[in-house]
């Protein structure tokens, strides 16, 4: 590569830095920038620790079943520090009419492992129970088009399964209306053992343990909390280690990215720095790790169909309401990892997350901290209300379902304003045109939540794809001038 190559990084969320870290890995003497709009890196991940409770704002673990997070991990260094989820709470709660039911044990988001938790469990009708488990009898769909999740869900197993037990657990996870979100681009191993095993019952049949777990831990239910990891010190951590690897003059906060303009072979940006004075300066290639309503906005001057696409990825908002208590106020304990609130419920709170029961170190002795979720897809009229009123109901949700009688020790609210990208029916052959449409832009690459997966290790993935591309590419043009 010829020196001064430079590359532009923009956003400093995970994909950002993420980026940013596998360029340098793949081609160490390239010249970075990386701007960030706001004064501190990580986007939706912070942690504060306060008074013994440590506090997550956004992401507080990550997935280990997909290897990029943990790999990311393991070339900071910092795979040593990352800690499991504690084992004796592994399940969660579902609301019921105004009362908490756990999750049959077993049920894992839309799969059931186990039938006699279900049977014996009063969350559902005997109706209800019956019509779950009669779904190893519904032939698989033919049409293997994307179908959303209500669609899936009621197809084999039923309405009231899905309105009191699979909604809740997996349209929460995307604060999602489930009746637009893709099954192809959020759940689609469980579209593929409809067809390969007939049905989820048979799958779980076929693909079932031969030997009893070791320690005869009853079985997780809800999400499959044993996968997942944190940072002993938390999310920031991450974020941390990532900066520190990177050179510290490449790296800007305060710079409001605000164009993009291809030229001559360059790519000219112009930003606003903290000092609010407009800059421009011309890059070799460029990452777009800006969430995709910003993203479509750059692309717009001078790629309409795909900045289309980009727009038309919609992003929903919510808060959270963290609240730090004695556990002695609590006349029902917090016996499991968290719990989930069905839309037809119509309550204020999506979810609840109980951070202390989940891992070590997160609320001091006789304590507990509590994470209440509000607004998402379903209920964006809720951010209207100003955080005390937000706070009110989250501490309201804990005295109706927990019995709360006191005053936090903590309390905090965070927004989240457009933060999660909705993967709505029909995503991911959007995403495929989108990609199509960038072959034209070589020199061009685009990394985050929207494409092809929301969690971090997804998002780290988009960041080594999008590093590898402009790397090529620079790569390909110093080839080809060296010819
Ligand atoms: C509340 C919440 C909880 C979550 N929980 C989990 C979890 O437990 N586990 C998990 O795996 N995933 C979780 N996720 C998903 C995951 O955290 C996110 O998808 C991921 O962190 C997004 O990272 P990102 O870098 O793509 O985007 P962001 O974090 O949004 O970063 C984008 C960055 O771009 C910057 N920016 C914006 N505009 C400009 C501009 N014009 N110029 C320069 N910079 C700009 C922003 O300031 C921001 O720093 C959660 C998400 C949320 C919102």
């Amino acid at each position: 590569m010829s020196r001064g190559s430079r590359v532009a990084i923009l956003g400093g969320g995970i994909s950002g830095l993420a980026a940013a870290f596998y360029v340098r890995r793949l081609w160490p003497e390239i010249e970075l920038h990386l701007f960030e709009q706001s004064s501190s890196f990580g986007g939706v991940i912070r942690t504060e620790h306060v008074d013994g409770f440590l506090v997550e704002y956004g992401p507080d673990m990550f997935s280990t079943e997909e290897p990029w997070a943990v790999e990311l991990c393991q070339q900071l260094g910092i795979d040593d520090q990352l800690v499991g989820t504690l084992e004796q709470h592994r399940r969660a709660l579902v609301v019921w009419q105004g009362r908490l039911y756990p999750v049959p044990e077993g049920f894992v988001l839309l799969q059931p492992r186990k039938m006699w938790p279900i049977l014996a469990s009063s969350l559902l009708s005997l109706k209800g129970r019956m019509r779950l488990l009669a779904e190893c009898l519904v032939p698989p769909r033919t049409d293997t088009g994307d179908e959303s999740l209500a669609s899936f869900a009621i197809r084999r197993f039923g309405q009231e399964a899905f309105e009191r037990l699979i909604q809740p657990l997996v349209s929460g996870i995307y604060t999602a209306d489930p009746y637009q979100l893709s099954m192809e681009a959020t759940m689609q191993r469980f579209r593929q053992m409809e067809q390969q095993y007939g049905g989820l019952i048979r799958a779980a049949w076929r693909l079932r343990p031969r030997s009893k777990q070791p320690g005869g831990h009853r079985s997780a239910s809800g999400a499959r909390y044993g996968l997942f990891v944190a940072p002993k010190e938390g999310m920031q951590t991450l974020v941390d280690a990532l900066v520190q690897q990177l050179p510290g003059g490449s790296l800007r906060t305060g710079c409001r990215v605000h164009q993009l303009s291809p030229s001559e072979g360059k790519w000219h940006l112009h930003w606003t720095n903290r000092d609010g004075q407009c800059c421009d300066q011309a890059f070799d290639a460029v990452v777009v790790a800006l969430p995709n309503d910003l993203a479509a906005q750059l692309l717009k001057p001078f790629d309409v169909p795909a900045a289309n696409l980009l727009a038309a990825i919609p992003r929903s908002s919510a808060a959270i309401a963290v609240l730090g208590i004695r556990t002695a106020d609590l006349a029902r304990p917090l016996d499991g990892f968290g719990y989930v609130c069905p839309l037809v419920e119509n309550r204020r709170v999506l979810a609840g997350s109980f951070a202390s029961m989940k891992f070590p170190g997160r609320a001091p002795p006789d304590h507990a901290l509590v994470r209440l979720f509000l607004g998402g897809a379903c209920q964006p009229e809720l951010l209207e209300a100003d955080d005390q009123q937000l706070l009110a109901w989250a501490r309201e949700e804990l005295e109706t379902l927990f019995g709360y009688r006191g005053t936090p020790v903590l309390e905090r609210l965070v927004r989240w304003y457009r933060a999660m990208p909705q993967y709505h029916v029909g995503h991911l052959d959007r995403i495929a045109t989108l990609e199509r449409l960038l072959e034209a832009h070589p020199g061009l690459a685009l990394a985050g939540n929207a494409y092809r997966g929301v969690g971090i290790p997804q998002c780290i993935r988009s960041a080594q794809q999008a590093a590898a591309r402009v790397v090529q590419y620079l790569q390909g043009r110093r080839g080809s001038a060296a010819s």
